[in-house]
């Protein structure tokens, strides 16, 4: 991975975006696409080499949809994107000189409901990355069995190299030039890595423009504009509930036991603050400039201080400091990869030192990683599952709009902590049932949905 992701980069199993644009470009996200339009083989044999995160997916998919049995017809119809969307973003800036960025919005699957997912500001976000997210947001919305389908999308731009008025400007023009094609009954995006809520805020301003006062076009917004309480912190109050139900499920006491995460932005700081709650010892964290350790503890809330005045967790008083990698390889008892994708791959999967990880990220770990932790008898609950308690307050979010009806913090968690319960339910019993792991028995879950709702529609 180039420039400043340097050291956690997809590297030992996925392509990055840059080795994927340096290859035959076009050519090579026709042929990733290629695994959505081909059913699975009927043997499982995991792909060795580098794979797109499209290619990565659809393996997870091809491996559940031949345990479920599922006719080849609809596994290609199921896998294949609905809509791709690429659009021209021109910054003009005040010398007069003109940065072209590129806007990306890949609608997967709306066979249950308008399509949900996330706009991620970063560099490497190509097409190919996001049909891989957008196929995921399909499976997690299934998983957690709201009424969504997925998508996903985002400008291949750095938000460092911005002002707030460029960022603001980026993201109106892309909201003009996307604006038919998202909408309450149709595609709802949200925040992802690098947005947040103020760029949600910009884009109902822009979208309200040519529609009309439309707070459900996306969720994720501040409360003062439609967000719901407890959307913020969602994604990491879903994932200390998961960890809760896992280390029920592994006979492992949290009430003292150690946990790293990577990645302290939404996910990852708010993964911290509850897990703490829930009384582990949150013992390294780490961010895009490296991470910080701290055998008997960090304090969270001095890590989230620390973020807030100087953007990174380096430089905490007394701690450690530490690589990305070696944070990866730590002893602990729960690791929360909760940054970008293909973080634990071929090279780095026989060091992780951890029973038990929570997938906070989307796809941070490639298929050849996860065959190495399955067979070192490592847990994986998958992002699919993991991280879904962002998207159900979305969901939440979604609904108080329609409904011009605000629900109170008490009746979001509860809702949203029976979500969690039942899906981490259904997907046990799926694994226990058929022998498969949590990723697998995840993707089984949601792909009996999803084609249910495919046949009863019709296509
Ligand atoms: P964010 O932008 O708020 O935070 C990202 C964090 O990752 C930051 O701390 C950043 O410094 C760090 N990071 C970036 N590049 C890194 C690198 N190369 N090495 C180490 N750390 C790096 O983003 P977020 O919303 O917290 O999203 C994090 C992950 O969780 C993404 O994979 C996202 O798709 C996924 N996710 C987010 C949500 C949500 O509600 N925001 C929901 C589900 C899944």
């Amino acid at each position: 991975m180039g420039g400043r992701n340097g050291d956690t980069g997809r590297g030992g199993g996925l392509a990055t975006a840059a080795e994927r644009q340096h290859g035959t470009g076009r050519a090579e996200e026709r042929t990733s696409l290629r695994t959505a339009e081909t059913p699975a083989a009927p043997e499982d044999e995991v792909p060795s080499g580098a794979l797109t995160p499209f290619q990565a997916v659809n393996f997870q998919f091809d491996r559940a949809a031949r345990a479920l049995g599922l006719p080849e017809h609809l596994q290609v119809a199921l896998k294949t994107p609905f809509r791709e969307v690429m659009v021209e973003i021109p910054l003009v800036h005040d010398d007069g000189r003109i940065t072209t960025y590129h806007g990306y919005r890949v609608q997967h699957n709306s066979a249950r409901g308008p399509m949900k997912g996330g706009l991620r500001y970063h560099p490497e976000v190509d097409l190919d990355e996001a049909r891989a997210l957008a196929s995921l947001m399909t499976w997690k919305s299934a998983v957690v069995d709201i009424p969504y389908g997925g998508a996903k999308g985002g400008i291949d731009l750095d938000p460092g190299d911005l002002t707030a008025a460029q960022l603001e400007r980026v993201t109106r023009t892309f909201t003009e030039r996307i604006h038919q094609l998202i909408g309450p009954n149709q595609d709802i995006p949200a925040p992802d890595v690098n947005t947040n809520p103020q760029v949600m805020a910009w884009i109902v301003d822009e979208y309200s423009k040519f529609h009309g006062f439309t707070p459900a076009v996306v969720t994720g917004k501040p409360l003062e504009v439609g967000g719901s309480p407890g959307r913020h912190s969602a994604t990491g109050r879903g994932i200390a509930a998961i960890t809760n139900h896992a280390a029920v499920s592994a006979g492992l006491e949290l009430r003292g036991a150690r946990v790293a995460i990577q990645g302290f932005g939404n996910v990852g700081s708010w993964s911290a603050r509850f897990l703490r709650d829930l009384g582990m010892k949150v013992v390294a964290v780490s961010d895009v400039e490296g991470g910080v350790l701290l055998r008997e503890g960090l304090d969270v809330d001095r890590l989230v201080s620390l973020v807030a005045e100087q953007g990174t967790v380096v430089g905490y008083e007394g701690a450690e400091q530490i690589t990305n990698d070696e944070l990866i390889a730590l002893e602990v008892d729960v690791l929360v990869p909760a940054a970008l994708g293909g973080v634990l791959h071929e090279r780095n999967a026989r060091d992780v030192r951890t029973g038990l990880i929570i997938e906070g990220a989307n796809a941070p770990t490639t298929p050849a990683a996860d065959e190495i932790l399955r067979e070192r008898g490592v847990t994986v609950v998958p992002d699919i599952l993991a991280n879904a308690g962002g998207v159900t307050v979305s969901y939440f979010e979604w609904v108080q709009n329609l409904q011009q009806f605000r629900w109170t913090a008490e009746r979001v968690d509860d809702e949203l902590q029976r979500i969690m319960k039942d899906a981490y339910g259904n997907v046990t019993r799926m694994a226990a049932e058929h022998g498969v792991t949590l990723r697998t028995a995840a993707f089984m879950v949601a792909i009996q949905r999803v084609a249910a709702a495919v046949e009863l529609r019709g296509v």
